[in-house]
């Protein structure tokens, strides 16, 4: 094992096929090379919102106050979470799902210690609810979740 560590960001384009629906099959080919690269390298996975809802898109689109509608994004990149989450259990790839928000009934609150022990016991560590507050984006929370 080597104790390199990779921060990939996954925008929530990943989650939609070519007509732009949901769909999986991106997601399960990640996680397989996951499967595979597991074993020498340690992962955290920043999860966007964007297929659902993004803040200063659709947010505008709704006429919505602009904090309310990066909420409304931040939550998306929660429901992401779940999806991959649920697709990695299903292939036993075994993973820890954090949220920047508090949401404890789906995802642990984001806890360095927490986050050392997973990597420890080769879990990947998924990121969502972005950096937890509006006006940002997953890619900031990528670099910060890097950092
Ligand atoms: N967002 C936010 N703060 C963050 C991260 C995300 O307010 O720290 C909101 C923002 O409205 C953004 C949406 O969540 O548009 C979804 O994230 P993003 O657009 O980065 O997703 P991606 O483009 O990667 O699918």
């Amino acid at each position: 094992m080597n104790d390199t560590r990779i921060l990939l960001k996954l925008t929530g384009e990943a989650f939609l096929n070519k007509e732009n629906k949901l769909d999986n099959s991106l997601i399960k080919a990640i996680a397989a090379q996951l499967k595979e690269l597991q074993h020498s390298n340690k992962f955290g996975l920043v999860v966007g919102g964007g297929n659902f809802f993004r803040g200063s898109i659709q947010g505008k689109k709704l006429g919505l106050i602009p904090s309310n509608a990066h909420y409304i994004g931040m939550l998306a990149t929660i429901m992401n979470g779940i999806i991959i989450k649920n697709i990695f259990d299903s292939m036993q790839l075994n993973s820890v799902l954090f949220c920047a928000l508090n949401c404890p009934e789906v995802a642990d609150q984001i806890n360095q210690d927490k986050i050392d022990q997973a990597l420890q016991e080769n879990k990947i560590v998924i990121f969502t609810g972005g950096t937890g507050n509006p006006f940002f984006s997953t890619d900031t929370n990528a670099l910060l979740r890097a950092l």
